[in-house]
């Protein structure tokens, strides 16, 4: 039984016990009602570190309340992949194919906030800058489905919503993965897309706000108009509730960057309108390339084990951290991304991780993220 809930910094808003049985019985049971593809060899990594009592796998309560939404045939896979998710990029294990893809479907953004890459000069211009055509993004999901894919992620370096076919983007996504997640501004919450993220079954909204205060707020969100985007999150709820007991869950997310930012201000006043709240210390990610080196820095990065992102215009990259693509893996609309994701540059960049090299590395020798 897992006592403790893996929440870092999130405060969840829930009346649901802390408590999820990962027993070896329990996963017994699932694998019996589960059907046959979903069993790989995570399943037998799972069981032999619940026998060896080094299950360090926790089901967080954001992972309870997404599983309390799955028919019970459908919970191994969605175990396993969590599994695969966390567990993967600590014990260095590499997946055939991605599991976890975000795609970046504008690298813009309408706002200039402080702590983001957007504030950089030489990085929001026209030779960074562009939308993802409907077709590059058919390609992606069509393989992404097809090989095994679990969760797909809107973010990365723009704002999605501004992308004009976000929409029809979200409807080709519905069904095809176990885990949906939409990052956005709010500043764009429209009736349609609000329809459209119920109506697609999106798991997971986050709204990224940082202050309770609308002077802090519009201070940080350089260009966002806080009583604007306070009606947008009003309009998302009301109309969320005609969708009865609908799956998706909604965080309000902020960053912290100044000291008057108060965490206690920020969760009473913005629980009202989602199920989680949070609020971090901002990573160094805004101006990457010119950080300081970080000597000291020696521990492999999980993104390379973890994800892959894809952005507008096909290339991928392991994070984005590295916002101008210096890891550049390739770009999907030359390769397959299973050809991406197994080729030697990728290998060639885990090695230099696992062998203490990540100093040799730029940008990783000075990121802020791992
Ligand atoms: S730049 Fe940072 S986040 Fe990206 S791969 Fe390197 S260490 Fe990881």
């Amino acid at each position: 039984m897992i006592e403790n809930s893996d929440i870092r910094a999130v405060t969840f808003i829930t009346d649901k016990k802390n408590k999820f049985d990962l027993s070896e019985d329990y996963l017994k049971k699932l694998k019996d009602i589960s059907p046959k593809e979903v069993i790989d060899e995570a399943y037998d990594y799972l069981i032999n570190d619940i026998r060896n009592n080094n299950l360090t796998f926790q089901i967080s309560l954001q992972e309870e309340n997404y599983i309390k939404y799955l028919k019970e045939e459908n919970i191994l896979e969605y175990i396993l992949y969590r599994y695969k998710f966390k567990e993967y990029p600590k014990k260095k294990i590499s997946t055939k194919f991605p599991i976890y893809i975000l795609i970046e479907p504008v690298s813009s953004c309408n706002l200039k906030c402080p702590m983001c890459f957007q504030s950089d000069k030489t990085f929001i211009d026209k030779k960074y800058m562009g939308k993802m055509s409907f077709d590059l993004f058919k390609k992606v999901v069509d393989e992404a489905q097809k090989k095994g894919t679990k969760a797909i992620t809107f973010g990365s370096r723009g704002e999605p919503t501004i992308h004009p076919e976000i929409c029809e983007f979200l409807k080709y996504l519905k069904g095809k993965f176990l885990d949906i997640k939409l990052i956005t501004n709010a500043t764009k919450l429209n009736e349609k897309l609000i329809r459209t993220i119920f109506e697609t079954k999106v798991n997971l909204v986050t709204f990224s706000i940082d202050s309770e205060d609308e002077k802090i707020y519009e201070e940080i969100r350089k260009f966002g108009k806080f009583n604007q985007v306070l009606e947008n999150v009003k309009n998302y709820n009301k109309i969320k509730k005609e969708y009865g007991n609908c799956n998706t869950i909604t965080r309000i997310s902020g960053v912290k960057v100044k000291a008057e930012q108060d965490e206690k201000k920020f969760e009473s006043f913005w629980k009202e309108y989602a199920d989680e709240v949070s609020i971090k210390k901002a990573f160094e990610r805004w101006n990457t390339y010119n950080n300081k080196k970080h000597p000291n820095f020696t521990n492999p990065c999980r993104a390379i084990w973890e994800r892959i992102y894809i952005w507008y215009d096909g290339k991928t990259n392991p994070c984005d951290a590295d916002y101008k693509s210096f890891l550049s893996y390739g770009n999907v609309n030359e390769k397959s991304i299973e050809e991406i994701w197994n080729s030697e540059k990728i290998n060639n960049l885990k090695d230099k991780h696992l062998n203490n090299k990540r100093s040799e590395i730029t940008p990783c020798d000075r990121c802020g993220i791992y």
